[in-house]
């Protein structure tokens, strides 16, 4: 691996705690955050309490790459190799300190821009353990900042993997509530690529729909084995690496507007991320069966098989479905089921609007009023 040859300066972050909790380990001291560390950190690392030590410094590596401590960088470290272990959050921050490090500016703009002001970053490669996000194999990153209740996704070509090791048996010590948020994050992923409108595009669509049957197909089973099915884990980690890496998305309309709304629960309400996915995306297909239908009607025909009844009739059915699917999945689709009411809508709305989320959807008409039907039809 010429990668990891040519660079003399590492540094690792494993797990996947919830979003910020990284842990770090690697050779700290060479690469100069040594010098940056807190007293408090220093401290931790002198009563040679490791595991404590190396959490708290991936926690600290994130801050201090973000920007979060004021007047603080990755200080002298301008060259290097990230390796992340784990799953989407701290791929996404290994994508992040790749690029913060080397940027000049306050970082947090990189959010604010979608990424478009990245002109260069730290390579990186990854080990999965948690499949779901497709980061292993794409350019995005999505970082929550609880400061100020703000998740945010950005992108650049800068920010491909160099390599990624996908071993299904990297899996087997998921708890089933993981495994669950992998299937429903792929499935919606695949969804919000595929389900727009038609623009003649076969093959896409057809790849499309065999991730969301795959998925249909191994979710359930992956849930109910009394012990990891390599197979099953394996398809599962392909699948969702597919749904995400760019080839469903060439040269078709997407919509991800159920992203930009389950990312303010995210943020406000702290719920995983596909737990959200599941909230809004029955009621935004059915908000949007008019701008959806001909889609709708095909995803209903190849995916769950319904060919009888009215138009409307099948395009209920077919929402019907995926909503059973997730619950099935063990996830449930409504606000309430959150311990969330009404009143949690105000501010949700609000915050898309904060964050410019006033023309979402494959039309850009999702306004403002639309996201809020959704909401409240979500409740
Ligand atoms: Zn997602």
């Amino acid at each position: 691996m010429p990668y990891l040859r040519d660079h003399s300066k590492w540094f690792l972050i494993m797990g996947s705690i919830n979003m910020f909790l990284c842990v770090a380990l690697g050779a700290f001291g060479a690469h100069g955050l040594k010098a940056s560390l807190p007293p408090d950190l220093m401290a931790i690392y002198h009563t040679g309490n490791q595991y404590h030590f190396y959490h708290s410094l991936g926690l600290f590596a994130v801050t201090l790459a973000s920007g979060f401590f004021p007047g603080s960088r990755l200080i002298g470290w301008s060259g290097g190799f990230i390796l992340a272990v784990g799953g989407g959050s701290v791929l996404d921050a290994a994508k992040f300190i790749a690029a913060a490090v080397p940027f000049e500016g306050d970082t947090w703009d990189i959010l604010l821009k979608g990424g478009r002001n990245i002109d260069k970053a730290l390579p990186f490669g990854t080990v999965l353990t948690l499949p779901a996000t497709g980061s292993e194999m794409n350019n995005g990153s999505v970082i929550t900042r609880r400061d100020i209740g703000a998740k945010l996704a950005f992108r650049s070509r800068h920010l491909f993997p160099v390599f990624s090791v996908l071993d299904p048996t990297k899996t087997y010590t998921l708890p089933v509530k993981q495994l669950a948020n992998g299937v429903v994050d792929a499935f919606v992923h695949t969804v919000e690529q595929y389900l727009t409108y038609p623009v003649n595009a076969p093959v896409q669509d057809r790849f499309a729909e065999g991730l969301l049957q795959t998925l249909i197909e191994i979710g359930p089973r992956l849930l109910a084995a009394p012990e990891p099915v390599y197979d099953d884990r394996a398809n599962l980690m392909w699948t969702a690496t597919l749904a995400l890496n760019g080839l469903i998305g060439a040269g078709v309309p997407q919509d991800w507007a159920t992203h930009m709304i389950g990312h303010e629960l995210t943020a406000q309400h702290n719920i995983d991320h596909a737990r959200t996915l599941a909230i809004v995306l029955p009621a935004l297909l059915n908000e949007r069966r008019v701008q959806k239908r001909d889609k709708l009607l095909q995803y209903g025909a190849r995916v769950w098989g319904i060919t009888s009844g009215t138009i409307d009739e099948r395009i209920t059915a077919a929402i019907d479905q995926t909503r059973d699917f997730f619950e099935r999945m063990g996830i449930p689709t409504h606000l309430s089921a959150y311990g969330l009411g009404a009143d949690a809508i105000d501010l949700l709305v609000a915050q898309l609007e904060a964050h410019g989320m006033t023309k979402l959807s494959e039309h850009g008409d999702l306004t403002i009023d639309v996201s809020r039907r959704i909401l409240e039809a979500a409740l």
